[in-house]
């Protein structure tokens, strides 16, 4: 280990060390049952550099539920199968409202703001679908995530995905809703079944680091050389988890961490400090915009320690 190396491993460490001792934590989600099951004092870290280090801290390597993390990837490979015309189908403002909302939807003849509140994921997520069985896409979506991780055993969490489909009412009104408008092509149970499940993928944070190189390198993984995307869609995928990533909190996050990042339910935060690292945290207790509350603070810690923010 080289300097840089052995003071990244420090820090990581270090506040590994300080989230679990606070206990502040924050409420675990309720609204998917099984969500509930997890144990609220975990807290994982995991840094993977631009050479390929990984600096872990805590619960790294414990599989939790991506839930919205995964809204980044089937991002990625809805805009590989259709490109700008994506664009059709959903916005690219921020929405200042929760990430179930439904009422821009009226006003925006059913076209949702942005890619990762559950509206604009469950349209997306409509474009993968769109021709296949829900078998099949979501068996691209695993697979893209094993590849990206080159990790085989990676899997979706059955209870869980079981646990939101039997209580997911608000997003089983929000695919019916945008579907009356054309913006959902596919059978609606038929999406919304994909949808669950790529939701109930499980990934340690260590993982999901893996898995989020390409967007802090110009849409390449830097070890393999083997592009994901092109930089440009890297960079504008990026943008749009700067903008986006944290739904009305998103303002927020921008301003305490300063680094483009995707919440989800389960606690876990995937960032991209472009150029540098690849970051997942977990802590499964949400703040009041459902993102993940020592995450985030953990988060802004690193970024002040490391003078990793986008902002100078
Ligand atoms: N699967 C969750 C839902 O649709 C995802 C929400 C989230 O992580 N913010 O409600």
């Amino acid at each position: 280990m080289n300097n840089a190396e052995r003071n990244l491993d420090l820090v990581v460490k270090e506040i590994a060390d300080e989230m679990r001792q606070r206990t502040d934590r924050g409420e675990v989600a309720t609204y998917i049952p099984e969500l509930a099951n997890v144990d609220a004092k975990a807290f994982g870290i995991a840094v993977i550099d631009a050479q390929g280090n990984v600096a872990a801290g805590g619960d790294s390597d414990t599989p939790f539920s991506i839930q919205s993390i995964s809204k980044v990837f089937t991002l990625t490979i809805a805009l590989g199968m259709i490109g700008d015309r994506l664009w059709r189908r959903v916005g690219r403002e921020p929405s200042g409202n929760p990430f179930n909302s439904i009422v821009q939807l009226e006003r925006e003849r059913g076209v949702p703001r942005n890619p990762f509140i559950n509206a604009g994921a469950i349209a997306v997520t409509d474009v993968i679908v769109s021709g296949h069985q829900p078998r099949e896409a979501l068996g691209d979506i695993l697979r893209f995530m094993q590849f990206l991780t080159n990790d085989p055993s990676i899997a979706i969490d059955e209870d869980v995905a079981a646990s939101e489909k039997r209580t997911g009412f608000l997003n089983t009104a929000l695919a019916n809703y945008m579907k009356s408008f054309g913006v959902i092509e596919s059978p609606v149970d038929y999406t919304l079944g994909v949808y669950f499940h790529h939701c109930a993928i499980a990934m340690s944070c260590r993982q999901l680091a893996m898995a989020g190189r390409y967007l802090a390198h110009g849409g390449r993984n830097p070890s393999t050389g083997l592009s994901v995307v092109s930089a440009e869609r890297a960079r504008r995928i990026n943008a749009l988890m700067l903008t986006c990533g944290h739904y009305d909190g998103s303002g927020e996050f921008a301003y305490r961490v300063g680094l483009p990042g995707k919440s989800g339910v389960g606690g876990g935060i995937l960032v991209v400090a472009p150029g540098k690292a690849s970051i997942a945290v977990w802590s499964p207790g949400l703040d009041k915009s459902g993102n993940s509350h020592l995450g985030r603070i953990a988060l802004e810690t690193l970024t002040k320690r490391m003078g990793w923010s986008i902002f100078g």
